[in-house]
């Protein structure tokens, strides 16, 4: 039987005169997607992008796994495809739906008639199909306000599709319709899950992650790299920037205060991270921080750090409980990559007593004790750059 998918969008149907560019974008996210697995024809109509294929070689499993991580997509379903005859799509619908028909008790059936020359009228379709059913199923009854299956008919110019089972899509927006922005990743669960949050509101993210060899490990960047590869099935393509730190970290340990290293650390990170972003077309940061996750993450360690940065840093996990953040990462296939357990430039000189409470003078004060401005403008210039891009 031929098939063929629908997805809606949501939120891109409420966008008004943006609307076109909304749809723009989301087909040449959907086809960039959909590189690889097969030859299909795109049509849209009504906040609905159809999907046909054009050979029989394209496993429509794997279709629907793929659209299952596009932003913009607020529902994904298979349809069988069939001749505008009525005989037809009643024969055609039992064969297609008999295993959804038979473990339901209720259903109701659906008419949408956009071919208007089609003889019957909504009503007669869903009456007459309905009774087909239930001539079928007879253990099925018909509930109209609650059923458990709905049964669409769509008439439609060349052909009627039915379906019946809709598969939630990963809502949002279009990435790249919000602009770019440039996440700090570590080999963490969190900062995953941060570059996750800021695609699915349309942002496209570029990555940049800070090493300090020997105290880290290449196996530690590589880590970083493999977790950006996972991100690009929600992401797309990934610009990562790898930022030389040991020089830096080695001159915080032996010039300032130990109790303030991380929280040093942390800002120079930030500042090389925005001229990096500047360079990139990057209009905010991004970090996987959560209130009180450890000393650098109270409000007033995130005031010190925050004061060096002149765009917006973005923190889309701030509220969020470890367990809330691991579900996500586990959802998005990160997790295991995450645990894996390769040191981070953070936990290279850890204070054994950070503050918790620092407040920005007294972390100014702190910092002054070594002037880092060429060893800032070293490391930018240092800076590694790879993209890594969407597989097929
Ligand atoms: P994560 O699970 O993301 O590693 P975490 O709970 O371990 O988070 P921290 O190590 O304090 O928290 O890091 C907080 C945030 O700082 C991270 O979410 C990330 O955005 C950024 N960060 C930490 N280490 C690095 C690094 N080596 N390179 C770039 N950004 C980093
Ligand atoms: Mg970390």
């Amino acid at each position: 039987m031929k098939e063929l998918i629908l997805l809606k969008y949501g939120e891109i149907a409420l966008k008004g005169l943006n609307k076109n560019t909304f749809e723009d974008l989301l087909m040449k996210n959907i086809k960039r997607r959909l590189k690889g697995v097969g030859k299909f024809t795109y049509n849209r109509l009504q906040s609905t992008i159809y999907i046909m294929p054009q050979d029989e070689e394209s496993d429509l499993d794997v279709v629907m796994e793929k659209l299952k991580t596009v932003f913009g997509i607020a529902s994904i379903c298979r349809a069988a495809v069939f001749e505008k005859d009525f005989a037809d799509i009643c024969e055609g619908t039992i064969e297609y739906l008999k295993d959804t028909l038979s473990f339901a008790k209720t259903f109701k059936v659906q008419a949408k008639r956009a071919d208007k020359a089609f003889p019957m009228k909504s009503p007669e379709i869903c009456s007459e199909l309905g009774g087909v059913i239930l001539e079928k199923f007879p253990e099925l009854r018909v509930d109209v306000k609650n059923p458990e299956v709905t049964v669409t008919v769509e008439i439609r110019d060349t052909n009627a599709y039915v379906h019946a089972v809709q598969t939630q899509g990963a809502g949002g927006l279009p990435v790249g319709s919000s602009g770019k922005a440039m996440l700090l990743i570590s080999g963490g669960i969190d900062s995953p899950v941060a570059a996750y949050m800021m695609a699915k509101r349309g942002i496209h993210v570029s990555a940049i992650h800070f090493v300090s060899p020997p105290y880290t490990s290449e196996r530690a960047r590589m880590k970083v790299e493999q977790l950006c590869e996972k991100l690009t099935a929600y992401c797309g393509s990934i610009a990562f920037f790898c930022v030389p730190f040991t020089e830096i970290q080695e001159a915080i340990k032996d010039n300032c205060p130990q109790e303030f290293f991380t929280i040093i650390m942390r800002r120079l990170m930030m500042e090389i991270a925005q001229k990096i972003a500047d360079r990139d077309d990057c209009l905010a940061l991004v970090t996987g921080e959560s209130v009180g996750q450890v000393a650098s993450q109270t409000l007033k360690a995130i005031a010190c750090t925050d004061a060096v940065c002149a765009m917006p840093v973005f923190r889309p996990l701030i509220g969020m409980d470890k367990t809330e953040i691991i579900e996500i990462a586990r959802k998005i296939d990160t997790f295991d990559i995450s645990i894996l357990p390769y040191e981070d430039c953070c936990t290279v000189f850890t204070p054994k007593h950070p503050k918790t409470k620092p407040s920005i003078e007294e972390t100014e004060n702190a910092q002054n004790h070594f002037d880092f401005t060429e060893m800032i403008k070293t490391a930018v210039e240092k800076t590694e750059l790879k993209v890594i891009k969407l597989e097929a």
